[in-house]
């Protein structure tokens, strides 16, 4: 255990606590998919929404939203996680097509489909890291689909509050060779205690060669934010209350930590690739993205 104060109550898979946050990234997805200027293209996210009872009623096109694009849940923050599945998706291939790093770490994987849609190089391990309901739920959909891996692929169900390196070890990955992680959509939810565990145990395994990205929220106080549209209409559209659902302690300084023990780090805005792309959400007044930042680590000596 990483933490003694958390509790496990409450519900594990995707019908509510967390895990519902997975399916609303999944819709997201899904509208993205359709768009004729798409960021990223997922095929499989409509089908985790219309599976699941909570999601079965949430749009997958913006024309299903009455306000579309207007709309701050379906139109803003859906182009939001359009963007975010573009950059990780370019980061996880660029990571693994120009190193020779074959392991690929999805923490908090949720709903991705990354091991079904990327090409990736040959001898690549994709190691999906979720709690075990919300993997359930994920193979009973896939298994109901045409979807063929273009990778191994491995799902790890464990919880991030736990010693969940073991776990790790114990579905194949070798500490000796170097790897590629992701914490995408993760560590605001994640008590600091697990965050910081996660840090030190990604910079404890991954050996020279090895990269990390993942997503943070710079915010002092979340609820500053708390009457932004993004957040209302997330609560109010889909019963999702994301300030409920986030970590609102103090949080660790990861980027700064990782600096400190000799990896390379950049620190973007979402901006910076809404300009890069030419599509994506702008800030705005009184804005719940405004401050999320991407990380993007690598180690280039042990
Ligand atoms: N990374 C995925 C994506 O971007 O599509 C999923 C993001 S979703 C917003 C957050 C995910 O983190 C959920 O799938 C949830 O189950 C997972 N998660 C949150 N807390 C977790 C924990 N303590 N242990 C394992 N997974 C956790």
């Amino acid at each position: 255990m990483v933490g003694t104060t958390h509790h496990r109550t409450g519900v594990e898979g995707v019908e509510g606590g967390v895990g519902v946050t997975a399916l609303m990234v999944a819709a997201a997805r899904a509208i993205e998919t359709h768009r004729p200027d798409a960021l990223a293209r997922d095929v499989y996210a409509e089908h985790f929404v219309r599976a699941a009872p909570a999601s079965a009623g949430w749009p997958v096109r913006v024309q299903q939203v009455p306000d579309g694009d207007a709309n701050p849940l379906w139109g803003r923050f859906a182009r939001y996680f359009g963007l975010r599945t573009r950059v990780f998706d370019d980061f996880l291939l660029r990571s693994v097509h120009r190193t020779n790093a074959r392991q690929v770490v999805l923490l908090g994987a949720g709903l991705d489909t990354r091991a079904f849609r990327l090409d990736w190089p040959p001898g690549c391990v994709i190691l999906e890291i979720d709690r075990e309901a919300v993997l359930a739920f994920k193979h009973e959909v896939l298994d109901g689909l045409p979807a063929i891996p273009r990778a191994v692929r491995v799902p790890v169900p464990v919880d991030l509050r736990d010693d969940w390196a073991g776990a790790l070890a114990d579905a194949g990955f070798d500490t000796a060779a170097p790897s590629v992680w992701l914490a995408e959509g993760l560590l605001f939810y994640l008590p600091a205690v697990a965050e910081t565990y996660l840090i030190d145990t990604v910079d404890r395994l991954s050996t020279a060669g090895s990269a990390l990205a993942f997503e943070v929220k710079l915010d002092k106080d979340l609820l500053e934010h708390r009457d932004s549209p993004l957040y209302t209409a997330t609560a109010r559209q889909i019963g999702i209350d994301l300030l409920d659902l986030f970590d609102r302690g103090p949080r660790p300084d990861s980027a700064g930590d990782l600096a400190d023990r000799g990896w390379s780090t950049s620190v973007h805005t979402p901006f910076d690739f809404t300009r890069r792309h030419g599509r994506g959400p702008l800030p705005e007044r009184n804005d719940a993205l405004g401050g999320n930042r991407w990380v993007f680590a690598s180690r280039s000596r042990p």
